[in-house]
């Protein structure tokens, strides 16, 4: 993020589109645009960027950009789709740049194949995938069909019924399955159901036959990969068939290629954590399984002033458990989320004036630290600024539970002034409760009476708490906060001598 100029937050610009002003210059009209057209606008003051198709002029939104101008520019004239993918796929473009619309890019026409030889084959080839595809879609399909071809795929999908459930049965054939990976939302006779393997993610997406009553279970057989989701019908009836497949039934595709799902959530409670942070507790509905892993993220949506805006924030537990014997047992059904309201925050306000009982959006999780990097850590080094101290609750949760071989756990927590420390007394207790964990409060603009550390993340100060607690053990670090502390903390740590692998950076 860089600072932006006064008048150019993202309220400004919602402010802008909805002036009338002609954002396009091309007086609302939409064309389509040549690739050679696109990239005759590449400059600052003439710029024109394809996302997904669309082409937008992005010159009016240069200055509002909080990744800056120069971010922007990378992709000027040119395709963005994959840029902007890597950087901010959650963000809402379409809603933020609906004014900015050039229109679609041309389709350009396909290259006929080479020689009749090929083109049969190929036709027939795809021929018989399209029919074995069609095939495995159907939830029409009669069970022994689909078993049969469940031998040939790698993913399947299956039904039965008896008088009162149905269970749909997903072969993932996955060895370490667990409940995380398992996303499944059914209301109205909707159901979706993901299942996620490292980067991809498989679909079931069915419009039921018949009504279901609100409430699903999720089976998960860990050792052979297999997950039933149990669905309560409504009238006891025999179901012919289980309903019409949705656009992304049955598809098995890159987890970045399938768009954000939301379901709304319902805020059950809000409580000061400190004199600006609160903690927000989510109810969802019950027809959704969601388990939000350790160290991800999900996207929260609220419409303000007309437009869809998103931001990530990262789910806590309801309070530091001091007893580390068993693996803390999400309930299923809340969610708890640690945030700063900003006095001029757009989406922190509007998230403050929410009321005990209004529902909000809540995306799938995602994010990219995964548990096993830490599995066979011996020394855990936490460092965090401010509300960068939400990944580290689940974090330390599961380090002190789960890792058998840790034998010291460190937060390092840099704030501003004391009143900025959250869940400071849950951290102290911790620690005298736990001797693996030990905390170190450090703060950048203390009053005159605190006697502990003070200084902002530098060199001198890492080198000082951050140490293995013997001279070869296995160390891994993690951090988070404001986006210059984190780039500055890896800079320190790796002058340090840490390596890459023994650094996990929480970021966008
Ligand atoms: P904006 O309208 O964007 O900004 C208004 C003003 O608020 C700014 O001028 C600045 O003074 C201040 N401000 C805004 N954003 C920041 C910032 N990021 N750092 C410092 N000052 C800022 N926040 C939480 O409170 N809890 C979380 O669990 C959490 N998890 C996150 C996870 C990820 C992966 C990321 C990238 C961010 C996370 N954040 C979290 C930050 C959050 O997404 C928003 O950036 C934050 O809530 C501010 O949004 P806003 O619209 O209210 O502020
Ligand atoms: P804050 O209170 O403003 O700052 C926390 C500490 O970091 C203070 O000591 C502060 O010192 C220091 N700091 C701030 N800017 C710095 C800089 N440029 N260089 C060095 N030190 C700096 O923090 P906050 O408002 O809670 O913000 C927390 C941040 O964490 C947000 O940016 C949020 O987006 C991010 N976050 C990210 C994730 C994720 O997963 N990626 C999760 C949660 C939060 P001074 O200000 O006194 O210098």
């Amino acid at each position: 993020q860089v600072p932006l100029k006064p008048g150019r937050s993202l309220m400004d610009w919602i402010r802008l589109t909805k002036s009338g002003k002609d954002l396009t210059g091309l007086k609302g009209r939409l064309i389509e645009v040549t690739e050679d057209e696109l990239a005759k606008h590449n400059k600052k003051e003439d710029c024109w960027i394809c996302i997904r198709g669309f082409v937008y002029n992005v010159t009016p939104y240069m200055e509002y950009h909080p990744g800056g101008e120069d971010e922007l520019m990378k992709a000027a004239g040119t395709d963005g789709t994959d840029l902007f993918d890597q950087v901010h796929r959650w963000v809402n473009y379409e809603s933020m740049l609906k004014e900015c619309l050039v229109g679609r890019m041309a389709v350009k026409p396909i290259a006929a194949p080479k020689g009749e030889f090929f083109k049969e084959v190929n036709i027939v080839y795809y021929a018989l995938f399209r029919y074995c595809l069609e095939i495995m879609r159907s939830p029409k399909l009669p069970k022994y069909m689909s078993f049969s071809l469940l031998c040939f795929l790698f993913y399947s999908c299956d039904w039965f019924q008896t008088d009162s459930l149905i269970t749909i049965v997903i072969y993932t054939k996955l060895k370490d399955m667990n409940a995380e990976l398992v996303i499944v939302d059914c209301q109205d006779k909707r159901l979706r159901g993901e299942i996620i393997m490292d980067d991809h993610s498989y679909l079931v997406e069915v419009g039921l036959d018949h009504a279901v009553s609100e409430d699903v279970a999720v089976n998960i057989a860990e050792k052979v990969g297999k997950v039933e989701i149990i669905l309560n019908k409504k009238d006891n009836i025999h179901w012919k068939m289980l309903g019409q497949p949705g656009e992304g039934h049955n598809t098995f595709i890159k987890r970045t290629d399938r768009g954000l799902f939301y379901r709304k959530c319902k805020l059950v409670s809000k409580t000061e954590v400190t004199h600006d942070t609160k903690l927000f507790c989510l109810m969802l509905p019950k027809g959704t399984h969601l388990r939000v892993p350790t160290g991800q993220h999900v996207y929260l949506k609220q419409i303000i002033a007309g437009t869809e805006v998103v931001k990530p924030y990262t789910p806590v537990l309801p309070f530091l458990p001091l007893d580390f014997q068993e693996p803390s047992h999400h309930d299923g059904v809340h969610m708890y989320l640690m945030i700063k309201i900003y006095s001029c925050g757009l989406f922190t306000q509007a998230l403050d004036h929410l009321q005990i009982g209004d529902y909000i959006s809540v995306s799938n999780p995602e994010g990219n630290f995964k548990k096993s990097q830490l599995q066979t850590s011996e020394d855990l080094l936490l460092l965090a600024g401010g509300t960068g101290f939400t990944p580290m609750v689940k974090l330390l949760s599961f380090a002190l539970t789960e890792v058998s071989c840790l034998r010291t756990v460190k937060l390092i927590f840099f704030n501003k002034t004391e009143d900025d420390i959250l869940w400071r007394n849950q951290l102290e207790q911790l620690a005298l409760k736990d001797e693996r964990f030990e905390v170190q409060f450090i703060l950048s603009q203390p009053t005159k009476d605190w006697v502990g550390k003070q200084g902002k993340i530098s060199s001198s100060l890492l080198s000082e708490f951050v140490k293995r607690s013997r001279r070869d053990s296995k160390v891994f670090i993690c951090i988070c906060g404001p986006t210059p502390f984190t780039e500055q903390g890896i800079q320190y740590l790796k002058a340090l001598g840490y390596s890459q692998e023994e650094i996990h950076a929480f970021t966008a």
